[in-house]
């Protein structure tokens, strides 16, 4: 095994361990329930949260490196990479099909952030009704559908839903969002503006519809937002 790549996942384990404490920091997350997961650039590895740990507990170390099939890889002789002590996130087999079938992908992020998951529990996209929205999705936040855990159909039903979507946001059915990024940090960004447009679209709700924004509008808001700030 060469250095480089002992850097590379060192380096990502980093990175990866310090975004979930974005997620306990906007409270988008409660318990062990939500998780961040980034591609080992050059390699088809990913680095991922183990199953379990309290966020406040988590340390570089023990982020699980997989493949893209989810399966950990072997620990060396010195254990400096793969960690077999520890089982990646329960949520590792939808990541890793992003990661298979979006090869633009480098970073998703699972949560069950309140406003979104209540999005989510009716089965109801959240309308384009802000300029922060057209210019984070490009439209709509759409809704995927009704997926068991457990094998390959909630990482089908995250593709199937993005790849025709600007949304790096989906609501996954009666569970909660998925969402992807260049690299993870965007992927945690994407996030807490879903979050984010999810709390203020129900509460603009609560007194009235809200106002769509035109389709050409939307798009010259994020064609302008995306090139200045390179998605
Ligand atoms: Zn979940």
């Amino acid at each position: 095994m060469s250095t480089g790549i002992l850097d590379t996942i060192a380096r990502v384990r980093e990175e990866v361990c310090a975004l979930h404490a974005e997620l306990t920091r906007y409270e988008l997350v409660v318990w062990t329930a939500g998780n961040v997961s980034a591609r080992v650039p050059g390699h088809e590895l990913m680095v991922i949260k183990p199953s379990g740990v309290s966020y406040q507990d988590l340390t570089p170390e023990q982020m699980v490196v997989t493949d893209l099939y989810g399966v950990p890889v072997p620990g060396d002789a010195t254990g400096e990479w793969g960690n077999p002590a520890l089982s990646p996130s329960s949520d590792t087999a939808a990541h890793a099909y992003v990661y298979r079938h979006m090869p633009e992908v480098g970073g998703v992020v699972h949560t069950h952030s309140t406003y979104a998951t209540a999005w989510a529990a009716r089965g109801e996209s959240i309308p384009c009704v802000l300029t922060m929205m057209s210019d984070e999705f490009g439209g709509s936040i759409p809704v995927g559908p009704f997926a068991l855990i457990g094998d390959d159909s909630i990482g089908h039903g995250i593709v199937e839903t993005l790849k025709n979507s600007n949304s790096p946001a989906v609501l996954m059915q009666n569970h909660g969002p998925f969402t992807i990024g260049k690299d993870a940090k965007s992927a945690v960004k994407a996030a807490v503006m879903c979050e984010e447009v999810a709390r203020t679209v129900h509460i603009a709700r609560q007194l009235g519809e809200p106002i769509a924004i035109d389709q050409s509008h939307i798009d010259s808001l994020y064609a302008r937002y995306q090139n200045v700030y390179g998605q």
